[in-house]
């Protein structure tokens, strides 16, 4: 049987100090901080997680690929 989120989270290590380096705004997740939950979700969606858009694009909610380079080529 499939664990839930809650159940990782309760057996997640990592957690805390996750949190520490999670940006993401949208508050309602329940991957937020397990960091190989989120990470599969947006690869499955095409997508790439909050973490890797600076604070003021992340709060968009646009996870796509288009979005993380439109954004990165003008900054790096
Ligand atoms: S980046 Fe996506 S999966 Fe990760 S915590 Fe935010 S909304 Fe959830």
């Amino acid at each position: 049987m499939r664990m839930s989120m809650a159940e990782m989270k309760k057996k997640c290590p990592n957690l805390k100090q996750n949190l520490e380096h999670c940006n993401c705004s949208y508050t309602s997740c329940d991957k937020t901080a397990l960091c190989c939950q989120c990470l599969h979700y947006h690869r499955r969606n095409n997508e790439i997680p909050a973490c890797f858009f600076p604070d003021d694009v992340e709060k968009g909610w646009d996870r796509s690929f288009r979005n993380f380079i439109d954004t990165w080529q003008d900054r790096v």
